[in-house]
């Protein structure tokens, strides 16, 4: 069978790119081993969402009181929140499915390989193609800590399917997918340690809003070890012990369950890959260029794959791209103004530089800092509750980073994105209406302040 573009993978980038190949004009064959939308809407994004979404409406329900509301005999089921997740689900792997063959792609269920860069192979049948997009995305790293094969050990997707809560749990790695889920499990009243290597949690995110975050949750009983290494694990069904070091010495933490999330890996074997001798980056990766064509042209690699930066929307983007320069169209991938948010409660979002990426370069900046507070919609939504805003600014005010935590910071940090994607200056983006009252209006309020 002939097409114009074939697509490995049904991920957020592998469906981003059947849908915007198909509406631009081209026949499209798209390969899906596993479950249309990929990681994000079957095991990510949307799972995790939809459970953190249940802990923060309990979350609520108990704090009540605060709004002059009462709620008695607050309590919930978790079997149903799993169900509820399946269903959310099912729901949009759906609709995917469904915007994909109204589109004309051709989906085939199964295993791809790649032949050479025109021909893929799938059950025993070759399909041939103009151009190829891979786009296998990652999977779960599990660390080799001595014994960690000799233990029940969670991922994401165990977490993900939890019907009895465990009597206690250790997460090892504070990134966002561990802070995740030690935010849904300690809404659940289960307690749980967060095991971090490095000395603060979320890398990558703003450090002093992300040590805002740890004392909070540190109020509401979660155990944080920065610093601190895993060095070994033993353990069964009933329990687990897990050795750790840190600057106080050797200890050992023991819990029911333990939890790995210390990062994801690029899927770059078992499809063929080595058949395109494709060149690679310093770190493993594969080396795309603008238009996320790999060393191959008309071979192109968008999504985690890529190990750019392991987020949905960042696929969605590389696959747009990748789409449009097959199209003929003007378009380049941009990664300044990707955002990264922290489904906690309360959420922490960020985009742009970070005070780090900034002093690592040597770039000069002031950090302008305002209390969510500023904003009267915040302080009518969060009783007893602050966050904060902080802008980076560098040289004629331009906007270089956005931080905020506070709810609800995954929804307002677009508005930062587009100030930093536009090149707006504090001066513009202050010039802006916002609707009043909102807690984005804090960003007005901020600029206001950082206007020299
Ligand atoms: C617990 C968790 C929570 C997350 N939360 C968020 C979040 O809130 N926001 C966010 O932006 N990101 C989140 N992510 C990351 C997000 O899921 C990924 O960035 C996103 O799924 C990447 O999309 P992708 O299309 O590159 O790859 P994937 O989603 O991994 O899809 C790749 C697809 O390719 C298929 N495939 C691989 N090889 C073959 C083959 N040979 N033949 C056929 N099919 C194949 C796989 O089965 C898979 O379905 C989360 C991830 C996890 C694990």
């Amino acid at each position: 069978m002939d097409y114009q573009v074939a697509i490995i993978g049904g991920g957020p980038a592998g469906y981003t790119a059947a849908e915007a190949a198909a509406r631009a004009g081209f026949s499209v064959v798209l390969f899906e081993k596993r479950a249309l939308g990929g990681v994000c809407l079957n095991e990510g994004c949307i799972p995790t969402k939809t459970l953190l979404y249940s802990a923060k409406v309990l979350d609520t329900a108990r704090g009540a009181q605060k709004y002059a509301v009462s709620v008695t005999g607050t309590s919930f089921d978790l079997p149903k929140i799993i169900a509820r997740k399946q269903k959310v689900v099912r729901k949009l792997v759906l609709g995917i499915k469904s915007r994909l063959t109204a589109g004309g792609v051709h989906i085939v269920a199964g295993e791809a390989a790649v032949v050479d860069q025109h021909h893929v192979q799938c059950d025993g049948q070759v399909y041939e193609c103009d151009k190829l997009l891979l786009c296998t995305g990652s999977e779960t790293f599990i660390p080799p800590i001595p014994g960690v094969d000799t233990v029940p050990y969670w991922t994401h997707r165990d977490a993900l399917e939890c019907k009895t809560l465990p009597h206690s749990l250790v997460v090892v790695g504070g990134g966002v997918i561990g802070m995740e889920f030690a935010a849904f499990f300690c809404s659940l009243g289960v307690p749980v340690t967060v095991v971090e290597m490095m000395d603060e949690i979320l890398g990558g995110m703003d450090r002093e809003l992300a040590a805002l975050l740890r004392a909070e949750y540190a109020k509401r009983g979660v155990r944080f070890l920065t610093s601190t290494r895993v060095v070994s694990m033993e353990g069964d069904a009933t329990g687990v012990r897990v050795a750790v070091e840190n600057a106080d010495g050797p200890a050992v933490i023991e819990a029911e369950r333990v939890l790995l999330s210390v990062g994801r890996r690029p899927v770059m074997q078992g499809f063929g890959l080595e058949n395109l001798s494709l060149e690679k980056t310093e770190r493993g990766c594969l080396r795309v260029d603008a238009h996320m064509q790999t060393s191959l042209p008309g071979v192109y690699a968008c999504g985690d794959l890529t190990g750019q930066s392991l987020l949905a929307h960042t696929a969605v983007r590389e696959a747009e791209v990748a789409v449009h320069h097959l199209a003929g169209q003007a378009d380049e991938m941009s990664y300044r103004a990707i955002p990264g948010v922290v489904y906690t409660n309360p959420e922490i979002a960020g985009v742009g530089e970070t005070e780090d990426s900034l002093q690592r370069r040597g770039v000069s900046y002031r950090a302008v800092r305002l209390p969510l507070a500023y904003s009267g919609r915040f302080v009518a939504e969060n009783e007893g509750v602050n966050g904060v805003c902080k802008l980076l600014l560098g040289e004629g005010n331009a906007v270089l980073g956005v931080h905020v935590l506070g709810n609800p910071a995954s929804e307002i940090i677009t508005l930062g994105g587009m100030a930093i994607q536009l090149g707006l200056t504090a001066d513009a983006w202050a010039r802006m209406v916002f609707p009043h009252p909102t807690v984005g209006e804090i960003f007005k309020e901020a600029c206001a302040e950082g206007i020299l």
